[in-house]
């Protein structure tokens, strides 16, 4: 059971010396039970306090990392590795999610050259960006099926490695996953393969590897069991495979377990991250596969696997991944300063809007398509939209004003027009007494109408 704050206190060094942030030990120990801080923050703690506490204080659901550099080269994943599980709530509205789904495409032993190459090939092509977040395959679950050699496993996985992603090795075959580990275990696999059948040998080969070990089972009762057996072994780098029976029993599984690692008196056996397989739930069927990778990235799978991810897939998967692991206590905003677009400079009109992210992204992608080079300059108006922030008076032709004062835009740039959102017409009087250099433009009042205005601006 989690320690109180008091408890945890209670082991504190007691100098009140604010070198963890906190004015004294007690607030320290406070937000140490709240999760908010790691014990690591205070630098004066016994090695016995650690103990005690490191186990106690730990989050009830691990935080495991796959794969190692290139994969990573996601900007928001500044780490050199996929972090997965490590949730605290469940549900987003709760507080918020925190490692988001990954997506993984499927190549198989039982696939000829061919088909491997078109799944690979059409897998990169999926790569976009959307409010600043990469859109992507993370992953390539890579299956051994029964009969295929090791050497030939192995192969496939070299060529999956090839492509520049996180691995999931999907075998149950001691031999091949030996093989294919010994190929490609720089890259930081998964070895998925562990049961209660064969739980000792895969997980020899995974801690000789050094790699996340995939446990699974017939139920819940029996993955729970086994994970205890690989845990007594000491290892906790384990991910859960949901299973393949039913879809029914593979949500069951998921929900349960999420259950029990985030209950009051936390069962740490279930706080893994999961995999779930929905191409082996519904083998075929694209069309379902989709409809349950959309369950399973709300409720609770890490990974989820698809046969061959598409771009009619991607979209909305990716789109509802980025809706449910955004903070819904913080607005998606993106830094004031000036954005040049279509290769705008210091001779070019400029555009303004707000920081709030999706606005950004909009009227920015509007711009590219326009093909004028203008200058969006962007002013801290809080995170939230035009109307929005115009309301709360931080968006205003005051702090317009004062943002151009202050990222001294008058000589940075020689262009004395500016256009103003259509929505806050109301600003352009104000504006003009504020910046009477400026030649103030009301612009439309929806993004995509821009094209035009700005084709227009052009022609005359
Ligand atoms: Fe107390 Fe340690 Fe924080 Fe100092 S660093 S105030 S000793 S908890």
């Amino acid at each position: 059971m989690a320690l109180t704050g008091i408890q945890i206190f209670k082991l504190t060094p007691k100098k009140n010396c604010k070198e963890c942030g906190s004015p004294t030990c007690m607030a320290f120990a406070m937000k140490v039970a709240q999760g908010a801080v790691g014990i690591d923050k205070c630098p004066y703690m016994s090695e016995d306090a650690i103990a005690q506490l490191s186990e106690a204080s730990a989050p009830p659901m691990k935080t495991i990392e796959i794969g190692k550099k290139p994969f990573a080269d996601n900007k928001n994943d500044t780490d050199a590795s996929f972090k997965l599980g490590g949730e605290t709530v469940l549900f987003r509205h709760e507080k918020t999610f925190v490692n988001k789904t990954r997506y993984a495409s499927t190549v198989s032993t039982a696939m000829d050259a061919a088909k491997v190459d078109q799944i690979l090939t059409d897998m990169a092509k999926i790569d976009y960006e959307r409010i600043g977040d990469r859109m992507y395959v993370e992953f390539i679950a890579v299956d051994h099926t029964d009969g295929a050699s090791a050497d030939a496993y192995a192969e496939l996985a070299k060529k999956a490695a090839a492509a520049n992603r996180a691995l999931i090795l999907n075998v149950k075959d001691e031999a091949a996953a030996a093989a294919a580990l010994e190929a490609v275990k720089d890259t930081k696999p998964v070895l998925n393969g562990a049961d209660a059948s064969n739980y000792e040998a895969m997980n020899k080969l995974a801690t000789g590897a050094d790699v996340v070990l995939g446990v699974t089972g017939s139920n819940v009762d029996e993955i729970y069991d086994t994970i205890a057996a690989i845990e007594k072994l000491g290892n906790k780098k384990l991910i859960v495979d949901l299973g393949s029976v039913s879809v029914k029993d593979a949500f069951a599984n998921a929900v349960l377990l999420r259950r029990a690692c985030l209950d009051k008196n936390p069962d740490r056996t279930a706080g893994y991250p999961t995999i779930a397989n929905v191409a082996k739930l519904a083998p075929g069927d694209a069309h379902m596969q989709t409809a349950l990778a959309t369950l399973f990235t709300m409720k609770y799978g890490s990974i989820v696997i698809v046969e061959e991810m598409t771009y009619a897939q991607a979209l909305p998967l990716y789109g509802l991944r980025q809706n449910l692991f955004t903070d819904p206590q913080k607005a998606p905003r993106i830094e004031p300063g000036i954005y040049p677009i279509n290769g705008a400079e210091e001779n070019s009109i400029c555009l303004t809007t707000v920081d709030f992210a999706l606005t950004y992204f909009l009227v920015s992608g509007e711009l590219e398509r326009s093909g004028v080079p203008c200058n969006l300059l962007i002013s801290d108006a809080g995170g939230l939209s035009v109307l929005t922030s115009w309301a709360a008076g931080k968006f205003s032709a005051g702090s317009i004003a004062k943002y151009i004062q202050e990222f001294d835009i008058e000589n940075k740039i020689k262009n004395r027009t500016l256009v103003l959102p259509g929505k806050v017409a109301v600003l352009k009087g104000d504006l003009e007494a504020k910046l009477p250099d400026w030649n103030i433009v009301v612009g439309p009042t929806e993004a995509v109408q821009l094209v035009k205005f700005l084709k227009d601006m052009q022609a005359n």
